[in-house]
């Protein structure tokens, strides 16, 4: 049997039987992988707990027979990030993020770039100078511009007017045709996403720039709330999607909020 070496992110880890686990990875070369690791739900020794959601290991696998899964022989530890899983709200980001990058990569594909947007997020989450809700809006917004989503921000879809030269101060997103329509040309009752002005200028800020300029943004509250609302439903709804882990986040957004 050929064996190979790579290195990954868990993304997702599910039971398979009453010894064993199948844990799918997010790896630079490969893309996404799933492998079937044996008996290490019995053993805790044996991959010395270190399978655990977002863990950047080096692995080694044997290739499975026919249609088999890989099976996954030895991995250790490159980087585990203990400030995200220590955390219950920073583990809620960076579960959305992997449970939207799982279910928009396909099989046999490389995402480099997405690769690296993943681990640099997780690498700051872990640090924790950039509040998590601030990292999911850099998040969505760069995952949207790698993945092609590209909701249209410069201009009304209705009256094309640039959004620089619109007066009113609020704007409305149209989710059907992926773009925004100013205050005349729409209203409340027919769009339910609305943000202001200076939200979408914070916005179209950071798409245009690169992550490491983007992530020096000062997000202002009503930013940050506006923006999380307006993602939190424009990414799911694009990639034809409910995330799980979306509402067990805005659950514990809202529980932090009552404290
Ligand atoms: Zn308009």
């Amino acid at each position: 049997m050929s064996s190979f070496s790579t290195s990954g992110i868990l993304l997702r880890r599910i039971d398979f039987s009453d010894f064993d686990f199948i844990i799918t990875f997010f790896t630079l070369n490969m893309g996404k992988l799933s492998v079937i690791a044996k008996n290490a739900k019995k053993s805790t020794k044996r991959f010395s707990g270190i399978l655990e959601p977002f863990s950047f290991l080096d692995l080694v696998c044997t290739s499975g027979r026919g249609n088999r899964l890989p099976v996954l022989k030895e991995a250790s530890s490159k980087q585990i990030f203990p400030g995200i899983r220590k955390n219950i709200n920073n583990t809620a980001y960076a579960s959305y993020w992997a449970e939207l990058i799982n279910k928009w990569m396909e099989d046999g594909q490389k995402y480099k770039p997405l690769f690296y947007l993943f681990l640099h997020m997780l690498k700051e989450l872990d640090r924790g100078y950039i509040s998590g809700e601030n990292l999911s809006i850099l998040f969505q917004i760069k995952f949207m511009v790698i993945s092609g989503m590209h909701p249209n921000l410069t201009y009304c879809i209705t009256c094309k007017t640039r959004t620089e030269h619109v007066k009113s101060s609020m704007f409305f997103f149209d989710l059907d045709n992926g773009g925004i329509v100013c205050e005349k040309c729409g209203s409340d009752s027919k769009y339910h996403i609305s943000f202001s002005k200076g939200t979408l200028k914070q916005l179209l800020w950071i798409q245009n720039k690169n992550f490491s300029i983007a992530s020096k943004i000062k997000f202002t509250d009503k930013a940050t709330k506006e923006g999380l609302r307006f993602l939190e439903t424009f990414v799911p709804y694009h990639l034809g999607t409910e995330p799980k882990s979306l509402k067990v986040l805005q659950q514990i957004r809202k529980g932090r909020q009552h404290v």
